[in-house]
């Protein structure tokens, strides 16, 4: 009896808080006022109304009243989408690097800091990829526990350690492994650090393996990889490639021909490791010596996002790969591609929007501004069309329906 009157209880305390308790309630109408809204598939809407009812938008009608939130004066758009975040990772009680792997309760606080800095800064969904330590903040989030962004995760990644990684079906045995661990998406990682030579570590027999595998359980597919493992994981069918250093232009071209999604980075992981040198500098994996890779890689990153760009068709998502020290500070990363990438302010939008969530599987659910999607919707101060740095002025941030942030009265 007292089992059962104690699982009843769980029952009851799982239940009530999206039944009684939500912030907007079931049907609660929210009615948003906007003079300039950017839909994330590449279009502006002008002088309209985004109509929210619980977590779902509902209409876009500039008829529609009364209004709740008068965003006029800013730039509305959807909720942005990292493909590539470490949210767990972060610096530990003596300020170094302390990776993403701790278990501690400070670092469990410190992960739940990461997550509210990356929703404050606009992100409403991340991708993050490689820890296990991610699970539990992701279900948390997701049951409204925690402030954060829905979090897609990859619990333990495949590790390319050459033949020690495995035989083609000992590779797969550890992707299904991932997959009952709870894994939305499969972290696979074929190349050794760039900061090491990024020579390739997995064969393309076990790169085969672990791609193939991962679409029978379901799931996508995303492989670290530079310089002849782009066009390994190509080959392969992975769905995603993450980083692409030194890529040659024929590699972008059969990623595009092949529908094979490219995650670069512009710089904000780097400009990090180099502004935070002093907290990661003798922590595993970082040395004097990589330190200089970084600042040569640096503008072998520009030129690869600036080659990229202009291959018909290839799609190129939005990735940070922020680690400890960059959360919070994702949109940088927009900045960095529009200046340094010389990709126009609109790319950069949609890819962090509606080809963000098409890359994820997930162009029904989030990632523009339609009827039937989720409202996630943010406001920044300024438009990011004429000047980018806009994306540092996150002045509204709604997730699914619920408002999280909201200082726009300080504009002015
Ligand atoms: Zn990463």
């Amino acid at each position: 009896m007292r089992t059962f009157i104690y699982s009843l209880c769980v029952i009851i305390a799982v239940s009530i808080p999206t039944a009684m308790y939500s912030q907007t309630g079931p049907t609660r109408r929210v009615v948003i006022a906007a003079d300039k809204v950017l839909d994330g598939k590449g279009h502006v809407l002008k002088n309209t109304r985004i109509v929210v009812e619980g977590s779902k938008i509902v209409a876009i009608d500039p008829k529609a009243g009364p209004v709740d939130y008068d965003l006029r004066g800013l730039t509305v758009l959807p909720g942005w989408i990292d493909a590539h975040a470490h949210v767990t990772w972060s610096f530990g009680k003596d300020g170094k690097n302390v990776g993403a792997g701790e278990t501690t309760q400070e670092a469990a606080y410190r992960s739940a800091a990461n997550a509210w800095a990356t929703l404050m800064a606009g992100f409403t969904t991340i991708q993050s990829v490689g820890s296990p330590t991610d699970l539990p903040l992701r279900d948390a989030i997701a049951r409204g526990e925690l402030v954060g962004p829905r979090i897609l995760t990859a619990v333990d990644p495949l590790m390319g350690r050459g033949e020690r990684t495995g035989t083609p079906e000992e590779i797969r045995a550890f992707i299904r492994k991932q997959k009952l661990a709870g894994a939305d998406v499969i972290k696979i990682f074929a190349s050794q650090s760039i900061r090491q030579g990024g020579g390739m570590t997995l064969s393309q027999e076990q790169l085969n393996a672990a791609c193939d595998e991962a679409k029978k359980q379901g799931l996508r597919s995303l492989v670290h990889a530079y310089k002849e493992a782009v066009r390994a994981a190509t080959l392969a069918g992975c769905t995603q490639v993450e980083h692409g250093t030194l890529a040659t232009n024929d590699d972008l071209k059969l990623m595009s021909q092949k529908g094979t999604y490219l995650d670069p980075q512009a710089g904000l992981v780097i400009e990090n490791y180099l502004l935070n040198k002093d907290r990661y500098l003798g922590t595993p994996g970082y040395t004097e010596e990589g330190f200089a890779a970084m600042t040569k890689i640096l503008p072998m990153n520009h030129d690869l996002v600036q080659r990229a760009s202009k291959i018909p068709g290839l799609k190129i998502v939005f990735g940070t790969d922020a680690v400890a020290g960059a959360h919070g500070h994702n949109a940088e990363e927009f900045i960095d591609r529009v200046r340094d990438g010389k990709v126009d302010p609109m790319t950069a939008m949609v890819s962090a929007n509606s080809l963000g969530a098409e890359a994820m599987g997930l162009a029904d659910k989030i990632g523009s501004i339609a009827p039937g999607l989720q409202a996630d919707i943010i406001a920044l101060d300024g438009d990011p069309l004429a000047d980018i740095t806009a994306v540092r002025r996150v002045l509204f941030v709604m997730k699914g329906g619920v408002v999280y942030k909201n200082v726009a009265h300080r504009r002015r």
